[in-house]
C-alpha cells in the first residue's frame, strides 16, 4: 500500500514577512553605518516605544539568541562566554549571543549579507523580565563604549496598583530625561502617543491572531506563532506591524471560515507554556503534527498580546505593559492565566518545560503543574529542556515522552 504524506498548508503571510524582516535588518545595518542616526539595543519586553519617539532605530538581542539557537550553534559560542568569566547555567540567549560576538559571528550574516548586530550608541533593558538582561547589556556597553540604562519595576506582583504603575511611569520619564540629556534630544508628546498607538495596534491584532486558534481546527500552531510573532517585537511602533498583522489575521480568519488546520485531522489541543526549544523547534512541530496534536496556545506567544491603548497618558501605557506582563507576575496570577487560557482555547493537556537557563520564563519550578493537575483535571507534561543550549535537551527521550502523553490523551479519549 502507498500512503501518501499529509502535507503542512503554508501560510501565505511567510513571504511577505521575510521581506520584511530583511528590510528590518538591512537598514539596521545602514543605520549603525550612518552618523546621522542613531541606534538602541532594547530587551524584548522593554521600553521600545519611546526609544522608536526619539528617533532610535531599535535593535532586540533576544531575537539574534534565538537565531542563534535555530542555527543549532548556541553550544558552540557559550564555551567563549563561558571563557570570559559567564556561567554555563546562565541564560543561554545571553551565553550565546557574548559568545558569538567574541568570536566575530552572527546568523545575521549569512541571512542578510551584514557583518552582524549594529553597533549600538544605547542600550536599554527592563529587569522586568529577568536581571540577565541588565548583565548581558552591560557587557555589549563595555564593548562598544555604549551608555546602558534600564528600568526596574516592581518584580512579581500579584495585583498591580495604582502607585506600582506611578513608579514605573517616574522611572520612563526619568529615562526619557537622561537620554534628552545624553544625546540633546527632545521628546515630542505626538510623535509618543502615535508610536503608543501603533504598538497597541500591533499588540491587539497580534492578540486577534492568536485567539483565531480557538476554532476547531485551530488555523495555526505554537510552532507558526514562533515565526509570525517577529514583527509584534521587532517592529513595535510601526504601521509596517500594524500592515503585517491585519494580513496575518484575514489570512487566519478564512483559514477558520474554510475549516482549514494548521494539523491533519486534529485531535489533541495542547497548550505549551514556558520557552521554546529553539534548536528543536522543528523535530517537535513535526512529533506533534503526525500525532494530530496542536499546540494551540503558549504563554510566549501571548507575552506580547498587551491591553489596548485608550488614547490617555502614553507612558502610563507603557508603564502598565512593562508592570503587567506575565513573566513580572506572581505564581496565583500565573495559575489564574493558565486556567483562563485552557478554557478559552479548549485545551486537553499542556506541556511544560523546565528550561535550564531561563528559571524566569519557567513555571514548573514551584508546584503549579501538580496544582494545575489537581485543579483541572488536565495532564501536563514536564519536560526538561533549554531555550537554546542543545546539550540540556535530550530530542530521543523527550519525543518519547511526548508520544506517551498524547497516548494518556488519547485514553481519555476512548
Ligand atoms: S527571560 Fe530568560 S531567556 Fe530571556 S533574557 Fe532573561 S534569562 Fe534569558
Amino acid at each position: 500500500m502507498v500512503t501518501m504524506a499529509v502535507k503542512r498548508v503554508e501560510i501565505q503571510a511567510a513571504q511577505r514577512l521575510r521581506t520584511l524582516l530583511r528590510e528590518y535588518f538591512l537598514d539596521l545595518d545602514a543605520a549603525s553605518r550612518d552618523p546621522g542616526r542613531r541606534v538602541a539595543w532594547c530587551s524584548s519586553a522593554g521600553p521600545c516605544e519611546l526609544l522608536t519617539a526619539l528617533g532610535f532605530e531599535v535593535y532586540f538581542p533576544e531575537n539574534h539568541g534565538a537565531m542563534l539557537g535555530s542555527k543549532k550553534v548556541s553550544a558552540k559560542y557559550i564555551p567563549r562566554a563561558v571563557g570570559a568569566g559567564y556561567s554555563p547555567e546562565a541564560c543561554s540567549y545571553m551565553n550565546s549571543d557574548i559568545g558569538a560576538a567574541l568570536c566575530g559571528y552572527s546568523p545575521l550574516q549569512e541571512a542578510y549579507g551584514v557583518a552582524g548586530p549594529p553597533r549600538p550608541d544605547l542600550l536599554v533593558y527592563s529587569t522586568n523580565q529577568c536581571r540577565e538582561v541588565q548583565e548581558w547589556w552591560n557587557f555589549f556597553g563595555r564593548r562598544h563604549g555604549a551608555v546602558v540604562l534600564g528600568v526596574r519595576p516592581p518584580l512579581h506582583l500579584g495585583e498591580v496598583a495604582a502607585e506600582h504603575l506611578r513608579f514605573v511611569r517616574g522611572q520612563l520619564a526619568e529615562l526619557i530625561e537622561r537620554i534628552e540629556a545624553r544625546f540633546g534630544l527632545k521628546m515630542d508628546e505626538d510623535r509618543l502617543r502615535e508610536v503608543v498607538d501603533l504598538s497597541s495596534r500591533a499588540s491587539t491584532l497580534w492578540r486577534q491572531v492568536l485567539d483565531t486558534a480557538r476554532a476547531h481546527p485551530s488555523p495555526l500552531t505554537f510552532f507558526d506563532g514562533l515565526i509570525h510573532m517577529a514583527p509584534v517585537i521587532l517592529r513595535r511602533g510601526s504601521q509596517t506591524a500594524v500592515d503585517y498583522y491585519e494580513a496575518l489575521l484575514a489570512e487566519m480568519q478564512a483559514r477558520v471560515a474554510d475549516g482549514v488546520g494548521a494539523v491533519p485531522h486534529e485531535r489533541h489541543r495542547l497548550y505549551w507554556d514556558g520557552m521554546p526549544v529553539w534548536p528543536r523547534v522543528r523535530d517537535l512541530s513535526e512529533k506533534f503534527f503526525d500525532l494530530h496534536a496542536v499546540i494551540a496556545a503558549s504563554t510566549y506567544c501571548n507575552s506580547w498580546a498587551f491591553d489596548p491603548y485608550d488614547g490617555g497618558d502614553p507612558l502610563l501605557w507603557m508603564a502598565r505593559t512593562e508592570t503587567e506582563v506575565f513573566i513580572n507576575r506572581d505564581e496565583e496570577v500565573k495559575e489564574h492565566f493558565l486556567m483562563e487560557m485552557f478554557q478559552r482555547f479548549d485545551i486537553h493537556g499542556a506541556i511544560f518545560h523546565n528550561a535550564r537557563t531561563c528559571p524566569n520564563n519557567t513555571n514548573s519550578r514551584f508546584g503549579m503543574a501538580q496544582r494545575l493537575r489537581q485543579r483541572l483535571d488536565t495532564p501536563i507534561l514536564v519536560i526538561d529542556g533549554d531555550l537554546s543550549d542543545a546539550r540540556f535537551f535530550s530530542t530521543a527521550q523527550t519525543l518519547t515522552n511526548i508520544e506517551a502523553f498524547i497516548e494518556q490523551l488519547e485514553e481519555r479519549l476512548r
